[in-house]
């Protein structure tokens, strides 16, 4: 009966052992999935990031090209946000961020996505449309941000304005041309006055 106690123990033990084993394992993983996550994720609005459209969503239009092209882009960059900074501190400029993204995303579908790519700029790529159709969408975000006011902690509303570039991909080598022009487009977009969405 000693002989048996003993086996006993030690199979409780190494069952123990197993256990923690694998709990340290698996949190592990979740650790290195979490990274992952991170390294392609804007801390702040909780969107992707440059590094997501590069290594990920670039790539994937590409290999389903075919099937996703035509697709546009949208580039967006909020309007004098300095000066939202420089009156109302860093804090209520990051709410500014925050809330931008919401309104933008309620005019998105789910296979559309999002990315922040620069401070206060966003690309927004929209799979299987074309130009004039991804042009109504950028107007409709910019009317709908201009009428969606960030209400301050004081209950006063601060209206966030910004400015759009629009472009379409229409080919798999398109990529690089596609992201200049909508650049360009919205440098066109503040030359002229700021507010507006420019697509040629
Ligand atoms: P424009 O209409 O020409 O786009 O002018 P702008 O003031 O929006 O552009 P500018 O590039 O002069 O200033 C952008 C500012 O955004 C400068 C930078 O300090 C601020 N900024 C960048 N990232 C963040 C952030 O994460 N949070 C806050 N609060 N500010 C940021
Ligand atoms: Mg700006
Ligand atoms: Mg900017």
């Amino acid at each position: 009966s000693r002989f048996l106690l003993s086996a006993l123990v030690i199979i409780i033990f190494s069952f123990i052992n197993e256990y923690y084993r694998y709990q340290s394992h698996s949190k592990i993983e979740t650790v290195s999935i979490k990274h992952k996550q991170d390294a392609n994720t804007d801390a702040l609005t909780d969107i992707p990031n440059r590094r997501f459209l590069e290594a990920s969503y670039f790539p994937y239009l590409k290999t389903n090209a075919g099937l996703l092209l035509p697709a546009s882009l949208i580039m967006t960059d909020i309007d004098h946000f300095k000066v939202i900074n420089d009156t109302y501190g860093h804090d209520v400029g990051d709410k500014a961020i925050v809330h931008a993204v919401n309104v933008i995303k309620k005019a998105l579908r789910n296979t559309d996505v999002l990315c922040r790519v620069g401070g206060e700029e966003f690309l927004i790529c929209i799979p299987q449309m074309g130009i004039d159709k991804a042009t109504k969408i950028a107007e409709k975000i910019r009317v709908s941000l201009q009428e969606t006011p960030l209400i301050l902690e004081d209950g006063k509303p601060l209206t966030i304005r910004s400015s759009f570039g629009v472009s379409e991909i229409t080919s798999s080598d398109d990529f690089s041309t596609a992201i200049k022009s909508a650049d360009d487009r919205l440098y066109k977009a503040k030359e002229q006055g700021r507010n507006r969405v420019v697509a040629f």
